[in-house]
């Protein structure tokens, strides 16, 4: 066995063989990724014994989310919670694993979730539910490009029809806003995807609307993905349109659960929220009008195996307090949350593990899962915002005192 596995490196190194044609040459994933992890070490005088120490089976991750796999990247996972949500439709009170480097970010989600428990549970509702793909179509002068987008309008029966034999969860919900710009036209095609994240669904879908579009009018696709999506980019139009799931959770603290558990007012929470999340975002220029969803966002999509490129449109969202007759009534919208529990990194025993925890694997399950990421995005927010009201307060305090 050692001797083939040098020979195999030999081989490798001297450019016989090439480093993706493992799996295909040996027939055995998992073989595949510890002689590409080997000839790693020999190439890089290196050592990859934790890299090398895992329990996931590499024959599916193989071919559906990784290529050229060495191994597998450990990241620290706890837990948060109970959260506990009263939904449209549901109650739902779980613990919530985070996966992270960053010290002191559960402990401070933790906090929240136990703010949000005392304050008798938080309220989340779906907006939203759409993703979007939009390709990039050159016609050849502005009257064209305005005739594209009515047929475009006029046709949508068919397009949908089109689309919807691709799939059998997707559906095509609307074709809008179609944006034009000089003379190319950007229709941003809206779908239905189930319980699924969707974007390889809506990808293919929208590739069979491209292909009857060039069939039926003088026009050149120039991209599948034209980012007017807007996909793994901070942008504008999701923020107002909306993409995946788009999500709004809220909880009313009462005054004495600020004062003793976040050790703060309510007006310093409101002045803080106001000044950061609010005006400092707007003289930034930023999307986010919030503390730090992206860190609630990014660690729970770790741990249950969501695409972690997407924190970026995860980031995008407004966070809002208000004084309740001295209860402090505190809200995250979220307009582009793509998550799934179906496809994608969710298959990954890892990822399987931790939507169990939630009861939120599989068919029928992305709404409790999308509600409880808001969830735990409203903990997050509350605890520091209300950390950096407390310390404000403090500062206040000693000031005065002096
Ligand atoms: P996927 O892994 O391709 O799986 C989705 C498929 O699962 C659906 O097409 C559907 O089949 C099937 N399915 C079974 N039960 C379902 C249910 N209850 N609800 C919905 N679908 C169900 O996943 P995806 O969500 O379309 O794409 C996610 C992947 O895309 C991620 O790995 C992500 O990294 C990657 N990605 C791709 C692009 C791209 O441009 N292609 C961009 C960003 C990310 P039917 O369609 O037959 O119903």
């Amino acid at each position: 066995m050692d001797a083939d596995v040098n020979e195999l490196i030999h081989k490798l190194d001297e450019g016989e063989i090439k480093i993706h044609q493992l799996e295909q040459l040996l027939g055995d994933a998992n073989l595949a990724c510890d002689v590409r992890r080997k000839y790693i070490e020999t190439k890089t005088n290196t050592t990859l014994e934790h890299i090398g120490k895992y329990s996931i089976d590499m024959t599916q991750t193989s071919q559906k989310n990784i290529e050229n796999g060495i191994g597998v990247v450990q990241v620290p996972v706890g837990v948060v919670g109970p959260v506990k949500i009263n939904t449209d439709d549901d109650q739902i009170s779980t613990y919530v694993p985070m996966a992270t480097t960053e010290g002191a970010l559960l402990a401070s989600v933790n906090r929240g979730c136990s703010v949000i428990r005392r304050s008798g549970g938080c309220s989340v509702s779906i907006i939203k539910n759409q993703m979007t793909r939009a390709p990039a179509i050159k016609t050849k002068n502005v009257q064209e490009a305005s005739k594209l987008k009515t047929w475009i309008e006029d046709n949508f029966k068919k397009l949908k029809e089109i689309a919807e034999e691709t799939t059998s969860h997707g559906k095509l919900l609307k074709i809008d806003p179609i944006a034009v710009v000089g003379r190319y036209v950007y229709p941003r095609c809206v779908y239905y995807t189930g319980d699924s994240m969707g974007m390889n669904m809506v990808t293919i879908a929208t590739e069979k609307i491209t292909q009857y579009i060039e069939q039926h009018n003088d026009v050149d696709v120039l991209a599948l993905s034209g980012n007017f999506c807007v996909d793994k980019k901070p942008s504008a139009v999701n923020l107002v349109e909306g993409r995946g799931k788009s999500v709004v959770a809220e909880v009313l603290v009462p005054r004495d659960v600020v004062e003793k558990v976040l050790k703060t007012t309510t007006e310093a929470i409101v002045e803080v929220n106001y000044s950061k999340n609010l005006l400092g975002s707007a003289i930034g220029g930023s999307y986010g009008f919030n503390a730090h969803f992206a860190n609630m966002i990014a660690a729970v999509f770790i741990a249950c195996g969501q695409d972690p490129a997407h924190v970026v449109e995860g980031s995008l969202g407004i966070t809002s307090a208000e004084n309740d007759d001295g209860d402090l009534y505190f809200s995250v919208s979220i307009p582009d949350l793509p998550v799934a529990t179906v496809g994608g990194g969710t298959r990954l025993e890892t990822a399987t593990e931790s939507l169990n925890i939630m009861d939120a694997r599989g068919s029928d399950k992305v709404m409790r899962f999308a509600s409880i990421v808001a969830s735990v995005v409203l903990a997050g927010e509350l605890s520091l915002v209300g950390a950096l009201a407390a310390g404000h307060l403090a500062r206040a305090h000693k000031q005065l005192g002096r």
